[in-house]
């Protein structure tokens, strides 16, 4: 079996989390093995130093991780390549003064918050987060590193969930390392 088919039969399911009609896909299964966590990581670190890079012919100064799973591959990742990392939460967690940025949930809007000094302008940034549904999230992410005068290369995700078509309220290339077709 190839790593990413592997990483793959490794994912959680559970139907009804965390309401009915709702199957969640749980990438803490991958955590828990740590040879499963490494390819991960190395597949991500891989795609950003051998297409991302050479791509755009830039260096990548900030991994932003999107709350909260996006904290637990974030890190790793920006420390592999040397950059920067910087989160981005639900609104009234982090300290000082914070951009924000509406976006639509199912069931009404929520609003993500970036400290406002995070980013200098100019700086190339990669999101990152464990999956991606109909993009809202990953969007409104994209607008508070506009909102600093970031570039965002390019957004990366464990799971795609390609028939809700996310990646098309973004404004920069989206990477799923596991898409997801119905
Ligand atoms: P979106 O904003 O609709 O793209 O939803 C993506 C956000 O919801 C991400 O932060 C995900 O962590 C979370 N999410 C939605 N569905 C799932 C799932 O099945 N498994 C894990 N996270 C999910």
């Amino acid at each position: 079996m190839g790593d990413i088919a592997h990483l793959r039969s490794l994912l959680g399911e559970h139907t009804d989390f965390p309401k009915k009609g709702i199957v969640f896909l749980d990438i803490f299964p991958i955590l828990r093995d740590p040879v499963a966590f490494e390819t991960l990581i190395t597949h991500f670190v891989h795609h950003l130093t051998s297409v991302t890079i050479p791509q755009h012919g830039k260096r990548i100064d900030v991994i932003v991780g999107l709350d909260a799973r996006g904290f637990l591959l974030g890190p790793i990742i920006a420390l592999r390549l040397g950059a920067a990392f910087v989160p981005v939460r639900k609104q009234g967690k982090l300290p000082g003064v914070c951009k924000s940025a509406v976006y639509e949930k199912e069931y009404g809007s929520d609003v993500f918050e970036m400290q406002a000094d995070a980013i200098k302008p100019g700086s190339n940034v990669v999101v990152v987060d464990d999956l991606i549904a109909t993009g809202g999230s990953a969007s409104a992410a994209g607008d508070l590193i506009k909102q600093q005068g970031g570039i965002t290369l390019e957004y990366l995700f464990v799971i795609g969930l390609k028939f809700l078509n996310g990646k098309s309220k973004l404004d920069a290339a989206a990477y799923s390392m596991i898409e997801v077709d119905d």
